[in-house]
């Protein structure tokens, strides 16, 4: 491709608006172009890098046996109603009525659509397994679309779904998609990990996340540092090994005090007062799960896990409440709130019912209470795991010890089992003529937040570093001698020798100067800068320039194929 021909609008500075590296690289080297919030035109060059993506997760999909369809992108709401999601699967759904009055939504994922198919058209154990997919654009109208193609309400996604005879079956289907997944991604040339998931949204009873290592990634993940071991989590998942033996054991058992603690509500503080550490501090918080108070109680030190808390509870939604929005709700002395004889459902982390002699509020402004002993003088409608990780923690797996890092999640995969074939009656014939539901799977890919993902862990300060396989062309040719008919005939020569040659090459033909040439072709950041210039003239030969490691080799141009 002629650089002088393309749609390629490079900027030098910085937009404003863009708070992440890859967000930054893809506005000002001229992959993409904003039309609204969380919504892109993807330019010539950004398409191709997410064909690329596309490209690598297709013949993999193939590869596993998957067949390639393609399904609508408007939905009616009728499935959504039978699988039960219109009202559970809230605001980031897009929903409208059309002329007929018929109330629909644009899809933000598949499940109801690819049930409703397989219960038409799958009907005998014979046809089974199936595993059916589509490269597509997905509509999510999320709360904060931000960091340009990580986080789009319209973005490209590659969604499989899988279909049953038993669990059994359905194991080797996901574990199949999980090889598959570990093929892609390393194919892409990306740093990643598999990591336990939770199942949020969509649902069914066990997945993993694919998350490629970077320090702008939304995600948290633990890791086991024995590579032996292997345990990878989300934070949102990492179950807390319960505490070995009860600490309260080992102490005294004394009588509960309560003492004035004046204007003292933080953790630290109270502590410090009363000669304690925050570890000896039971914290209560106000969570709303909903639509309801509930009161969460944690170590001093700890932190609440909320996807943790969720789960524990049953509940669709939790939020953590502040303490003005606790106070409207509750009318409780908030920032004084302990577990003894308090008005409201609570939930206790696991540790906290091995602690001894604590401290908390005395449910009575400017008061709290010591020498509190959980079980004796307060007990919780619920006890569970529902703290944070932290890296002091071990690794629930093997014990070892545990390092935190960050993540960007590309992939996600779903054991189903027969939440959807259930609530949608989808039956096949079983070997025996008996009627069965599907066992499903569901696997996604979000094809444009990998090229994301790939320029937030592949980039300098003077731009993108695209690994090879991604990259949308593998070679930059710079003509730097467009007043000089030889260095332009040698380039033009050679831009010909390496398409023949099977390369995919980027001409900067341009009327610029060199340096903003140079310029331009490390911010784009394809793998190989190739230059004619003034070395050709001098000493017959041309300069190949690797854009990760920026070493030159200077080949006659015969050879540089
Ligand atoms: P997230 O937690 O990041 O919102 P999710 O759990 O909602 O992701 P899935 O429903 O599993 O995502 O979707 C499959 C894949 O689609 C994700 O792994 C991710 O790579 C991609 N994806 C999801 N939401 C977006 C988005 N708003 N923009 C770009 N890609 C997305
Ligand atoms: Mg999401």
């Amino acid at each position: 491709m002629r650089y002088s021909q393309m749609l390629l609008p490079t900027t030098r500075e910085t937009p404003s608006e863009a708070e992440v590296v890859s967000h930054q690289l893809l506005l000002r080297a001229g992959f993409i172009s904003k039309l609204t919030s969380g919504i892109y035109t993807y330019l010539p060059l950004g398409l191709a890098a997410v064909q690329k993506v596309a490209q690598i997760v297709r013949e993999e999909m193939n590869r596993a046996g998957a067949q390639e369809l393609l399904m609508p992108m408007v939905q009616p709401a009728d499935l959504w109603i039978e699988s039960g999601r219109w009202r559970k699967y809230g605001a980031e759904l897009l929903r409208f009525t059309d002329r007929h009055e018929r109330e629909s939504c644009l899809g933000p994922t598949h499940e109801e659509v690819v049930t409703d198919l397989a219960r038409r058209l799958l009907k005998s154990y014979r046809q089974l397994p199936k595993n059916l997919y589509q490269i597509q654009t997905k509509f999510r109208d999320e709360i904060r679309p931000r960091f340009g193609l990580m986080r789009g309400r319209e973005f490209v996604m590659k969604d499989a779904y899988s279909f049953d005879v038993d669990d059994a079956a359905a194991g080797l289907s996901y574990q199949n998609m999980y090889d598959a997944y570990h093929r892609i991604f390393t194919r892409c040339g990306l740093d990643f990990r598999a990591v336990e998931a939770d199942t949020g949204s969509i649902g069914g009873s066990f997945s993993h996340e694919f998350m490629v290592l970077a320090e702008t990634g939304e995600d948290t993940l633990v890791i086991c540092e024995d590579m032996q071991c292997g345990y990878a989590a989300n934070v949102e998942k990492a179950a807390v090994a319960p505490p070995g033996g009860s600490v309260a054991g080992e102490a005294e058992d004394r009588v509960m005090i309560r003492v004035e603690t004046p204007g003292m509500k933080k953790v630290a503080v109270v502590a410090e007062f009363l000669g304690a550490t925050p570890k000896q501090v039971v914290k209560t918080m106000i969570f709303l799960a909903d639509n309801e108070p509930v009161a969460v109680l944690v170590r001093g030190d700890r932190e609440v896990q909320p996807v943790k808390l969720k789960n524990l509870l049953g509940a669709t939604e939790v939020e953590p409440l502040d303490d003005k929005a606790a106070y409207d709700l509750t009318r409780l002395p908030v920032g004084y709130l302990g577990p003894v004889d308090l008005p409201l459902k609570t939930v206790a982390d696991q540790e906290v019912m091995a602690m001894a002699n604590c401290i908390t509020g005395a449910n009575e402004k400017q008061y709290h209470l010591t020498g509190v002993r959980p079980g004796r003088d307060f007990q919780p409608d619920l006890v569970g795991d529902v703290r944070r990780i932290t890296a002091e923690d071990s690794c629930p797996s093997c014990g070892g010890s545990l390092r935190l890092t960050e993540g960007i999640e590309v992939g996600h995969i779903f054991k189903l089992g027969t939440a959807y074939s259930e609530a949608m009656n989808a039956t096949f014939q079983d070997s025996e003529g008996r009627e069965r539901s599907f066992v499903m799977g569901c696997y996604g890919i979000g094809v444009s937040r990998v090229v994301a993902a790939a320029i937030e862990q592949n980039h300098d300060d003077n731009g993108i570093i695209f690994p090879l396989p991604l990259a949308p062309f593998q070679v930059i040719l710079l003509n730097l001698g467009l007043g000089s008919d030889a260095i332009t005939s040698a380039a033009e020569e050679l831009y010909r020798r390496l398409q023949e040659g099977g390369l995919e090459v980027l001409y900067d033909d341009r009327d610029e100067r060199p340096g903003s040439k140079f310029k331009d072709a490390d911010l784009i950041g394809l793998p190989f800068r190739v230059t004619v210039g003034k070395t050709l003239e001098k000493e017959g030969l041309i300069e190949i320039r690797e854009r990760r490691s920026g070493e030159v080799e200077k080949v006659p141009p015969e050879q540089a194929a």
